[in-house]
């Protein structure tokens, strides 16, 4: 998954859509092969019409050190496939 990267002189619209941008912190999910990686209270400018999060570089570069194996998380989760149709009992 590419990690969407701001440009700070950017003139805070979105690059997707031309929408405005807000400042928020947001929780970055990333995956790799079978491992998901999520990291909380991540500052990030959002997209007030799509949604897209984009990232500063040197946010971009933290992220990735995360995506590495630099960090030990802080807790684990486990994670589960919603089935799209419920299983008959039947
Ligand atoms: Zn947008």
């Amino acid at each position: 998954m590419p990690i969407n990267i701001v440009n700070p002189t950017d003139t805070g619209k979105c690059v997707f859509c031309g929408g405005e941008l807000k400042q928020k912190t947001v929780t970055f999910a990333h995956q790799v092969g079978k491992r998901c990686l999520l990291v909380e209270d991540v500052p990030a400018e959002v997209c007030a019409q799509c949604g897209e999060e984009t990232y500063a570089p040197d946010v971009a570069d933290e992220l990735l050190k995360f995506a590495g194996e630099e960090f030990q998380p802080l807790r684990t989760v486990q994670m589960f496939k919603f089935r799209a149709k419920a299983q008959s009992s039947e």
